[in-house]
């Protein structure tokens, strides 16, 4: 039973690496674990500045770091809002939000707060001479079902069980999360940027992380998505990163 499981999910992110639908079809490399030290800072932007780029030399804050591992207990009405532990929602496969769940949103399809933080992130990019564009932020539950329904009539089940939430359990639906694209660089290709590059070493100074990183998907349920960056706040940002390049909000909030 657990080798078929294996072997299914083997089959599964391999023909999703040769796929890869919707964006232009680099495979992911198989080779790239990951690894803390695999952040590399630009260096072009005056970053060497910046307590980011060594995270020992100011230690942020950890204080909204759960000490145990939260319990999700909502049910019924309650589930008409998502699972929030100390002031950051999660929303996945394991914390379901109804479809009753409708953020207000604003500029780039984020929540207010989520979309004032990208303007100053792409602010900055752009000051630093790249690019980045929204190919995708707030979906409505109505949204994600019609989505979802597409990609498993166009892509098959393994390419859309690894890559398109089930409707309650896409982050989209907070309007905090944002799919991003360079101008070289789009889906699976997307980490082959400059625009990634820099993302990797800044985004966390404007409140985005890495939400689902390569080699995790144990842990995040979702495959390696670097066009997917996630609103967290400066701060939870700050701490998350410091804890290591590929730290998830799962682990951070120690509920895997
Ligand atoms: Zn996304």
């Amino acid at each position: 039973m657990l080798v078929g499981v294996v072997r299914r999910w083997a089959i599964s992110a391999l023909a999703t690496g040769l796929l890869a639908a919707g964006c232009s079809a680099v495979p992911p490399q198989p080779g790239s674990a990951p690894s803390v030290a695999a952040v590399r800072p630009s260096g072009q932007t005056g970053s060497a500045a910046s307590p980011v780029s060594s995270p020992s030399a100011q230690a942020p804050s950890e204080s909204l770091r759960p000490s145990t591992k939260p319990v999700d207990d909502r049910s019924g009405k309650q589930l008409g809002h998502p699972f929030t532990v100390n002031g950051m929602v999660v929303v996945s496969a394991k914390h379901k939000v109804s479809a009753a769940y409708r953020p207000s949103v604003g500029a780039y399809g984020l929540t207010p707060a989520a979309g004032k933080a990208f303007a100053g992130l792409k602010r900055a990019i752009e000051k630093a001479g790249l690019r980045l564009y929204v190919v995708s932020s707030y979906r409505s539950h109505a949204a994600q079902q019609a989505l979802y329904a597409s990609k498993l009539a166009s892509m098959g089940r393994a390419y859309t069980q690894k890559y398109v939430a089930v409707p309650g359990t896409s982050e989209h639906q907070t309007g905090l999360a944002v799919d991003l694209r360079s101008p070289g660089g789009r889906g699976t290709s997307f980490d082959n940027s400059r625009e990634w590059r820099w993302l990797r070493a800044h985004a966390q100074n404007y409140g985005f992380v890495l939400r689902y990183p390569d080699g995790l998907t144990k842990v995040t349920g979702i495959g390696f998505e670097p066009w997917h960056w996630r609103y967290v706040g400066v701060e939870q940002a700050k701490a998350i990163r410091a804890l290591g390049a590929n730290m998830t909000i799962e682990q951070y909030l120690r509920l895997a």
